[in-house]
């Protein structure tokens, strides 16, 4: 399975949209309130980029109402080069002490969604690396520049370089963890996207044989004092199905059986059901009670499928399953509980389908 059936494309594209808002509000706030210390300092070098990043912000509104794929390629080139050219600006202008540098800490966390903005498959490691050491190289030759020269502006009020240290890391770490929150986002996603592909049927949405498997595993090995039961499901005549309406038909059919027994599932906690094979279904039933009730309840699945027609264009498609109903009674290997619900379901197909055989 490949990334783009892991995180379509729609959803890629809200996550890249939900972190540029979200980044741009954040941005136009930052420079909004670092202009505020600028302009007090008359600090003009930086107060007037610093105007111009406003406007930038301002403009990117436009650009992220529009939308679309080259506008979302414009709007990452501009902020990247706007933030790192202020980030480069402050600390040349104003020093070490204000932690500015933090940014660039932050703007490392952005390596996690070079694939997703530049909608690769490979997994580029080399350009994260290098992007890595991009930050770090900046980080550490920066802080030599300052150690070698003075600040182009000197501020020296305590209580300003406390407020604007408290900004500037509020504000890289908001960036920091707002980036690690939608990336885990993300990979919740496809967390739960590769966990319904390896447990369900992609046809039909219901357990797939391996899954079933487990749960027959886990609820029938070992010492258990609750009564089970194990039914296999056969449609009848498929391959005519098949062949007088089509393939696609079939499969129709195939979802609007699971469809009836997923609604059994859902109403009935003690009933699993998995597409065990082409059109063939396997349950596992959990009863109280004695097994003449088990008998009513999949009699009664079978009517009901009987008479639950699928309209299918004009015609109206009948279907109807046979069905092999054995009872867990003693302590043998799955496979032979299987095999006994076959038999069982062998010689309802012998002798008329439609019914069910215990
Ligand atoms: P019987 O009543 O004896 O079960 O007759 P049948 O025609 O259902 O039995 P058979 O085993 O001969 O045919 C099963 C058919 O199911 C054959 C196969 O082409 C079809 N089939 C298996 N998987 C799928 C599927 O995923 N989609 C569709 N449309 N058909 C499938
Ligand atoms: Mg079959
Ligand atoms: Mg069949």
């Amino acid at each position: 399975m490949d990334e783009q059936q892991l995180l379509p494309k729609e959803l890629r594209e809200y996550y890249i949209k939900k972190t540029t808002w979200i980044v741009n509000i954040g941005l136009l706030a930052s420079h909004v309130s670092l202009g505020v210390f600028f302009l007090i300092y008359s600090a003009d070098i930086i107060f007037l980029y610093n105007c111009l990043s406003v406007l930038v912000y301002l403009f990117s509104f436009m650009l992220l109402k529009k939308w679309n794929y080259n506008n979302s390629k414009i709007y990452i080139v501009t902020i990247f080069v706007e933030m790192y050219l202020f980030t480069i600006l402050a600390i040349v202008c104003l020093g070490w002490k204000f932690g500015f540098q933090n940014y660039f800490i932050a703007f490392t966390s952005s390596i996690l969604f070079i694939d997703f903005y530049q909608n690769t498959k490979s997994d580029s490691k080399a350009k994260k690396i290098q992007f890595g050491l991009f930050n770090a190289f900046l980080y550490v030759f920066l802080y030599l520049e300052t150690q070698l020269y003075s600040p182009v502006y000197r501020i020296d009020s305590d209580i300003s370089t406390r407020i604007l240290f408290v900004i500037n890391s509020l504000a890289s770490f908001g960036f920091l963890v707002m980036f690690l929150l939608i990336y885990y986002s993300a990979i919740y996603h496809m967390k739960s996207v590769l966990l319904q592909a390896s447990e369900k049927d992609p046809l039909t949405g219901l357990f797939n044989r391996r899954t079933m498997l487990q749960i027959l595993n886990q609820r029938l090995s070992g010492e258990q004092n609750e009564n089970y039961a194990i039914a296999m499901f056969d449609v009848d005549f498929f391959k005519a199905v098949n062949d007088t309406y089509g393939h696609d038909v079939g499969d129709k059919v195939l979802k609007h059986l699971a469809k009836q027994f997923q609604t059994i599932s859902k109403e009935n906690n003690d009933f699993w059901i998995s597409r065990w094979g082409g059109e063939e279904f396997l349950a596992l039933y959990r009863y109280e009670g004695d097994s003449s009730s088990v008998i009513g309840l999949f009699e009664q699945i079978r009517k009901q499928i009987e008479e639950n027609k699928l309209s299918y264009e004009d015609v109206e498609i009948s279907i109807t399953v046979t069905i092999g109903l054995t009872f867990v009674t003693e302590e043998k290997e799955i496979k032979e509980w299987i095999k006994s619900a076959d038999s069982l379901l062998y010689i309802g197909k012998k002798s008329g389908r439609n019914r069910v055989v215990v």
